[in-house]
């Protein structure tokens, strides 16, 4: 996260790019704001420029080696902290569930904690801090830096730490290792124990102007601008809302218009086209989540089909072309081959929630539906 990559607050990123030029960095700070404004973001950001090895005063070089890691979130001195779900009775911690923070940071990093939880396949018990992880905090910071500058621990949502937990952290925070900093990012202070609070100085972090976050939905998304605009407002200024808002109302139009074309297309048997429209559906801004939301939809399809209907649920409105299609397709789903398709895309999920690879797994999906499609 470069500073300019950051929606609005300039104000807010010279001064703390400011105060980093001047060696005023206090070892201890409280990057405070609602869920979407941005406070993440501006942490990470920080972290980077304190680290850039060729900082303008305007943001970090965005090249350095220290800058290439940042790009990564895979910084050998700058540790993560968040909350995590347990599982059974396992006591999780922070690092097990690092690769799945790198990627839901790296492709929206203005998430909320129930976009934190879904891309986690967590239990749907609340997440916390544990005591545990506390301790794994103190290890990795009692270590020394492998660079030799700053060791930083970026804590997101330390209000989520009980009791015992917020007394290590403070009980670090109160004895620091040299060369220290700790970067806590929180949207509640009045959770926070005092005796942390009172240790740290408090960066305000107010949402962006409405403007700001269109223009950002424009920019990421390719969104018109009327769509962008109601998103921002409707989002009271809210980007992890603002987001979480286009893709639901986004995801019906997504999923009716690529399964139509994907039919068309195994139908015809068009290979080239079907390579075409795999690496169009799982290219740049497509998430797993869309891809499991879709294959979801699919099947649900492929059952209307054999019923008949295709809009209960109410989540479907169909154009009339739409319809048209559905209807010319129904016939070529039956008892022939309606269960190994349910299979084919059950498996596909399944495989998707492991991670594997999307192009992979839709391509193969396809073949199996071209051989489906024929037996009808
Ligand atoms: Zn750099």
């Amino acid at each position: 996260m470069l500073f300019k990559d950051i929606i609005g607050r300039q104000d807010l990123k010279d001064h703390l790019m400011h105060t980093i030029q001047k060696k005023r960095i206090s070892h201890a700070q409280l990057f405070l704001g609602n869920e979407g404004s941005g406070n993440l973001p501006l942490a990470l950001a920080y972290a980077r420029y304190v680290l850039c090895e060729n900082k303008s005063e305007t943001d970090s070089c965005g090249s350095c080696r220290n800058c290439t890691r940042m790009d990564k979130l895979e910084h050998p001195d700058v540790h993560f902290s968040f909350p995590v779900q347990a599982k059974g009775s396992e006591i999780y911690l922070s690092d097990h569930m690092i690769s799945q923070w790198r990627a839901i940071n790296l492709e929206n990093p203005y998430f909320g904690l129930n976009d934190w939880y879904e891309a986690g396949e967590g239990s749907n018990k609340q997440g916390n801090i544990a005591v545990k992880e506390a301790d794994s905090i103190s290890h990795k910071l009692a270590l020394k830096s492998f660079e030799g500058d700053y060791k930083i621990l970026i804590m997101w949502l330390p209000e989520m730490m009980k009791a015992p937990a917020s007394n290590k952290l403070l009980k670090i925070i109160e004895e620091p290792p040299p060369k220290t900093l700790f970067l806590l990012v929180s949207e509640s202070a009045d959770n926070i124990i005092s005796t942390i609070l009172s240790r740290t100085q408090i960066v305000k972090v107010l949402p962006p102007k409405e403007s700001e976050v269109s223009e950002y939905l424009i920019q990421k998304y390719q969104l018109d601008k009327t769509e962008a605009d109601n998103l921002a407002h409707l989002s009271e200024r809210n980007v992890a809302e603002a987001i979480h808002l286009m893709r639901n109302l986004g995801s019906s139009k997504f999923n009716i218009d690529n399964f139509i074309l994907w039919m068309r297309l195994c139908y015809k048997r068009d290979v080239p086209a079907t390579i075409d429209w795999v690496d169009q559906i799982t290219g740049r801004g497509h998430t797993r989540e869309e891809h499991k939301s879709f294959l979801k939809f699919c099947l649900q399809m492929f059952r209307n089909s054999i019923v008949g209907h295709y809009t209960n649920g109410d989540t479907v409105v169909l154009t009339g072309e739409q319809e048209k299609f559905l209807k010319k397709f129904a016939p070529f789903i039956n008892h022939n081959n309606i269960v190994l398709l349910s299979q084919s895309i059950d498996e596909a999920h399944y495989h998707i929630e492991r991670n594997a690879n999307p192009k992979i797994l839709f391509m193969d999906l396809s073949l199996k539906i071209f051989l489906q499609l024929k037996k009808a």
